[in-house]
């Protein structure tokens, strides 16, 4: 099976997570503190916070952001029920923003039609999570506009888009929100197992999320109510959660972070060449704005269905079967049971259902040869006309 997408690990990567396990710190030690240098480094934050999962890192951005019972998370309904889940986790309720119909992110002009109908009804929301969807850039610069004007709080969820570009900065610098958000998963660009990190360029922020990974709990004299009884002493000053990332992990993620350029280059030729290869086919290649500079997590196809006697289920069956591991990126979130039960419909988000109808995720991953990218072709060509 060609999966749809795989960790890159190479002898150097071993190596750095080997010296890790033969050294004195396995966790709280200095490979954490290097990874996260080398990561706001890289995209251009003032501070980095790794965790144990992009899960948490979401979570822990919502808390920060103050954000609590009776207030609203708005995101996209294209998108891993993460971004939606860390509303709920909070106590708050979460609602939903049509795609656009090219971009497949959350649309600016539907959040702007659906913040001035909040407005009037009084439940605008305290934090839009935009999510990249692929590792394209949603368009920053409006919704951060229509932020100014509404006044609620932005989150990147950038799990797909470490590396990636918008207006010609990295995605993380915090231009356009106030917290960014990367998963190391093993699909996504950059692995470190399970692994996250949020991005900010607020004092305040970043140290509210470092409490919040870490029981709530803090040596920093300046942040305590009173004296240290003691050189032993620690405070709890806040609820937090035991969020922390391994040193193996960020061992793992310093190594991976050299090669980071490398994969999205890598991913950058895999796309044009699927580009150039499916020019032909009866299916919708990915479109990108020219603000944008994909991290290119995933290249997702839609099929041109008025072109085909096939059906979604059965192309995508098809591939299956010819060992292509295909996937589907996403269910739409408010069709889950779970948001389901909050009384969602599936058509409140049309562009939404319209693309999940036709959408499938094809291989993309930096270790994905030529010659397994012409079997893609191959299968695809075959699953569309049998
Ligand atoms: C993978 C993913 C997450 C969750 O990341 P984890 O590190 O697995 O917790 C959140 N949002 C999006 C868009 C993702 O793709």
């Amino acid at each position: 099976m060609i999966p749809y997408g795989k960790q890159d690990i190479n002898q150097a990567d071993i190596d750095a997570v080997l010296e890790v396990l033969q050294s004195d710190f396995l966790t709280q030690g200095p490979k954490v503190p290097a990874f996260e240098a080398k990561v706001a480094g890289h995209v251009g934050a003032k501070y980095a916070l790794a965790v144990n999962s992009a899960t948490s890192a979401l979570h822990i951005a919502c808390l920060a952001l103050g954000l609590g019972e009776g207030d609203w998370l708005w995101t996209t309904p294209i998108t891993f029920v993460a971004s939606a889940n860390c509303g709920l986790y909070c106590g708050a309720k979460v609602d939903f923003v049509d795609i656009d119909r090219q971009t497949y992110n959350l649309c600016p002009n539907a959040l702007e039609a659906k913040l001035e109908q909040a407005e009037r009804e009084d439940r605008l929301p305290k934090v839009l999570v935009a999510v990249h969807l692929c590792g394209q850039s949603c368009d920053m610069e409006a919704i951060h506009k229509l932020s100014q004007k509404y006044g609620f709080r932005i989150i990147e969820d950038a799990a797909h888009a470490i590396g990636g570009m918008y207006k010609g900065e990295f995605i993380g610098n915090g231009r356009y929100s106030d917290i960014t958000v990367f998963s190391f998963h093993p699909v996504k660009i950059v692995t470190t197992a399970e692994g996250g990190m949020a991005l900010t360029n607020s004092d305040e922020l970043a140290n509210r999320m470092n409490l919040l990974r870490s029981h709530g709990v803090t040596r920093d004299q300046s942040l305590m109510t009173h004296e240290p009884d003691g050189p032993w002493y620690y405070q709890q000053v806040d609820l937090g959660y035991n969020y922390r990332m391994t040193e193996l992990q960020a061992a793992l993620g310093v190594s991976q972070m050299a090669r980071l350029d490398a994969f999205v280059t890598r991913r950058h030729e895999l796309a044009a060449r699927y580009d150039q290869l499916l020019a032909d086919l009866p299916v919708v290649t990915p479109w990108q704005h020219s603000d944008s500079y994909s991290g290119l997590h995933l290249y997702v196809i839609r099929l041109r269905l008025d072109k085909i006697s096939q059906s979604h289920r059965q192309v995508f069956e098809a591939l299956r079967e010819q060992g292509i591991g295909v996937n589907l990126h996403y269910i739409p979130v408010h069709t889950q049971p779970y948001y389901q039960a909050m009384g969602f419909a599936a058509d409140d988000f049309p562009e939404a259902m319209a693309y999940y109808r036709e959408a499938i995720s094809l291989p993309m991953f930096q270790g994905l040869t030529d010659e397994q990218q012409d079997t893609v072709l191959a299968s695809l060509k075959k699953a569309l006309a049998p």
